[in-house]
C-alpha cells in the first residue's frame, strides 16, 4: 500500500507550522503561544533527536537501520508537571539526553536520509487533536503540513543565535566558547540547508520573522498576533 495514502488527514484541526534554523527561538515561542491558545505543541526536532540517541546507543548508521529505528522506537511525550512535557523512549525519560550536542549531531545526520524522514511523517501528521496543533521544525510547512493554516519561518542571524545558545548553556552550568558554538551551528545550518531531501527552506507562502533584534517576549507577541489572525479571523 502507498504510505502517502494512509497519512492522517488534517480534519478539523488548525495547523500552525513554524520552521527555522537552530537557536532562532522556535521552541520557547511555540511553547508559549500553544499554551496561550490551548493548542498542542510538537517539537519535531525531538523525534529526530530520539533517532539520533538510539543510533548512538546501538551503533546504527546505515539508512535502512536508522529508518527501522525511526519506525519502531517507542517514543512519546508525557506530562511531567503543569504545562511541562517530557520526552520518553518506552518508560525511560530522555528529555535531558536529547539536548546533548552529540545527539543533535547524530539527529542532523539521520535527518538527511529520506527513509528516516518518511518513517517519521506519520507520527508528525497524527500528533494533536482539535482545536489544533503547533509544530516546529525544518520542513513542517514544506513537507509535513503543506496545507497548514499558517506557516511561519522564524530566523535570526548566526551571531545572535550562537549568543542565545551560549547563554542557555551558561544557565545550565555548561561552558562552551562562543566561537565553538558559532562554528557548530554554521555546520549544522549548512547540512540542514543543503540536503537534497526536505532542506531547511521557507515555504513560498510562509511569513518570515527575523527575531535578531527582538526579545523573546517580543517574538512571542508577534507570533501570537499571527496565530490569533487564523484562529479568530
Ligand atoms: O530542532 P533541533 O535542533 O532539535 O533538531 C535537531 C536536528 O534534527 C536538526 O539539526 C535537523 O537536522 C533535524 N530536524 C529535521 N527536521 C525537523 C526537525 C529537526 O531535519 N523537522
Amino acid at each position: 500500500m502507498d504510505m502517502e495514502e494512509t497519512l492522517p488527514a488534517k480534519g478539523d484541526r488548525v495547523i500552525i507550522a513554524v520552521d527555522g534554523p537552530a537557536g532562532a527561538g522556535k521552541g520557547a515561542v511555540c511553547r508559549a503561544v500553544a499554551e496561550r491558545f490551548g493548542l498542542a505543541y510538537l517539537e519535531t526536532g525531538a523525534i529526530y533527536r530520539a533517532v539520533g540517541l538510539l543510533a548512538l546507543r546501538q551503533g546504527v548508521s546505515d539508512e535502512a537501520g536508522l529508518a527501522e529505528l525511526a519506525r519502531t522506537m517507542p517514543f512519546s511525550f508525557r506530562s511531567v508537571g503543569p504545562g511541562r512535557f517530557g520526552a520518553y523512549l518506552g518508560e525511560e525519560e530522555v528529555t535531558a539526553q536529547l539536548r546533548e550536542e552529540a545527539v543533535g549531531e547524530a539527529a542532523s545526520k539521520a535527518a538527511a536520509l529520506p527513509e528516516v524522514r518518511r518513517a517519521l511523517l506519520h507520527f508528525q501528521r497524527g500528533y494533536g487533536g482539535p482545536p489544533g496543533v503547533i509544530l516546529d521544525g525544518r520542513d513542517v510547512g514544506t513537507v509535513v503540513w503543506p496545507e497548514a493554516d499558517l506557516k511561519i519561518f522564524l530566523t535570526a542571524s548566526l551571531e545572535e543565535r550562537a549568543k542565545r545558545r551560549a547563554l542557555e548553556l551558561r544557565e545550565k552550568g555548561e561552558t562552551a566558547s562562543l566561537e565553538e558554538i558559532r562554528q557548530r551551528m554554521a555546520e549544522r545550518d549548512a547540512r540542514d540547508s543543503s540536503r537534497t531531501h526536505a532542506p531547511l527552506l521557507p515555504a513560498t507562502d510562509a511569513v518570515t520573522l527575523d527575531t535578531t533584534p527582538l526579545t523573546l517576549d517580543e517574538s512571542i507577541a508577534r507570533v501570537t498576533l499571527l496565530v490569533a489572525s487564523v484562529l479568530h479571523p
